[in-house]
């Protein structure tokens, strides 16, 4: 079934009965030559990319939930290209193009809107690396315009210049940056996979994976085995748990990050704003909803829910930076658990395993990477290489400490990340 402005309107007008279900809902069958384990972000953009680029359709995606319950469904929607080091810059260089093109790829509206991320920074120290990140963003082709603190009280007037926790001294403007629909993403990118001939399969969850001399056969499910030449394993916060069941021990902890949305406003936030000082962003989304963020909750966890300092430390940086939001009623919260790896980088290899590939060590920011992170994965499967713009990520790195990412400069310790 196809979108189009011509199908809206003919559906309008006989009762929107001619809408068919986006994918289908197949039984799995006894084998395949690629099973993708994780229905999220990660896994549908791998599975759609298999087909798409490759021809690879005897594929299935398992998620043990349904399609877009996991993260991809519960972050803050930031999409923007503004890393600073080799190896991380041009992959979400290369995911922004990707995203630029992503709705007329997929005939599907996941509402990217380049609506201009600002970053906020708050003293002279602050200004230097940002100008050197700003020149990084550039030098690559991408877009950065600096602003000092006169420029950024034009775009955003309504932040506390006077009176606040950490002065505002200017920021580094992304125009390209902004957000997109989290699960139309997802719901887009199973769309297309379903059409070319993958298999999405629901409520299914992997219970085990089979591994004979030194290769994978395929996986134990809740819907029965599957075997398979090649695996993928994308699952996010669950990594740890499902790696180890391939007797893999990889170096990830799992984190948990919170998220905020107010009841619906009328349009009074332009822009996406990052207050990285203060541990806050904010965004508004189309309904209206203020959308934010802060910090992870600082202990490893699988629950899907945060904690109240947390929520409350959230909830002063907003103040702190823009107390009209002070008249604003929060309408719900929730959590999402991050695969942190100690440098903050993600992890897009083989494994020590035959047949056995691992796309994790998204940390907080894996929305934006999706993207560029299914095209590199499907690229690492079918080709046994890894795609150019993503071959800094590596499993090896964290052994030998030879090309470690650390974006943020604050080490091994996975939750500073
Ligand atoms: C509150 C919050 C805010 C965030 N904000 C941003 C942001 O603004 N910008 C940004 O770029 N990123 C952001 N992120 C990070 C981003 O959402 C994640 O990095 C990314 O979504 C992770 O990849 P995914 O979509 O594939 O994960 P998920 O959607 O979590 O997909 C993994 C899937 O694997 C399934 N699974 C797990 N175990 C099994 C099993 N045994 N068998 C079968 N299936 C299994 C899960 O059910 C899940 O559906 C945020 C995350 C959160 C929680």
């Amino acid at each position: 079934m196809g979108f189009s402005g011509f199908r809206v309107l003919k559906e309008g007008l006989t009762g929107n009965s001619g809408w068919t279900p986006q994918w289908r809902d197949p039984a799995p069958k006894d084998e395949y030559d690629i099973v993708i384990i994780g229905g999220g972000g990660h896994g549908l953009s791998a599975a759609y990319y298999l087909a798409r680029e490759h021809g690879l359709t005897n594929v299935a995606v398992l998620e043990k939930g349904y399609l877009g319950g996991g993260n991809i469904g519960r972050n803050t929607t930031i999409v923007r290209a503004n890393y600073f080091l080799e190896g991380n810059s041009q992959f979400y260089s290369y995911s922004m193009k990707l995203w630029e093109g992503l709705e007329l790829e997929l005939n599907y509206n996941v509402m990217h809107s380049q609506r201009g991320q600002i970053s906020l920074f708050h003293s002279d120290g602050q200004r230097d690396v940002f100008v050197r990140r700003g020149n990084m963003m550039r030098s690559q082709g991408d877009d950065a315009v600096l602003l000092d603190r006169e420029g950024v009280r034009k775009l955003l007037p309504y932040l506390d210049y006077d009176n606040t926790r950490f002065p505002i001294y200017g920021a580094l403007y992304h125009p390209r940056g902004g957000t997109a629909r989290h699960d139309a993403v997802a719901w887009g990118y199973a769309r297309g996979a379903d059409q070319r001939g993958v298999d999405l399969i629901q409520n299914c969850e992997v219970t085990g994976i089979d591994v004979a001399n030194g290769a994978v056969t395929g996986v134990q499910t809740t819907r029965g085995a599957i075997c398979a030449k090649k695996v993928g394993i994308v699952v996010a916060g669950r990594t740890s748990q499902v790696a180890a069941m391939a007797g893999l021990r990889l170096p990830i902890e799992s984190h948990i990050l919170q998220a905020f949305v107010t009841e619906g406003l009328k349009p009074c936030i332009d822009h996406v704003i990052s207050y990285g000082m203060g541990h806050f962003y904010i965004s508004q989304s189309d309904k209206g909803g203020l959308v934010f963020g802060g910090d992870l909750d600082m202990y490893a966890s699988y629950a899907q829910r945060g904690n109240l300092p947390m929520v409350e430390h959230v909830m002063e940086a907003g103040m702190t930076l823009m107390p009209m939001i002070g008249k604003a009623k929060v309408l719900r919260s929730w959590g999402g658990i991050m695969d942190m790896t100690p440098d903050g980088s993600p992890i897009i290899d083989k494994t020590g395993i035959d047949g056995l590939y691992l796309d994790c060590g998204w940390c907080y920011g894996g929305f934006k990477a999706v993207p560029a992170s299914g095209f590199s994965f499907a690229h690492l499967i079918a080709t046994d290489r890894p795609f150019e713009a993503a071959t800094g990520f590596r499993l090896d790195r964290f052994r030998d400490g030879y090309g470690l990412m650390d974006e943020e400069g604050t080490g091994a310790q996975h939750n500073l990340h």
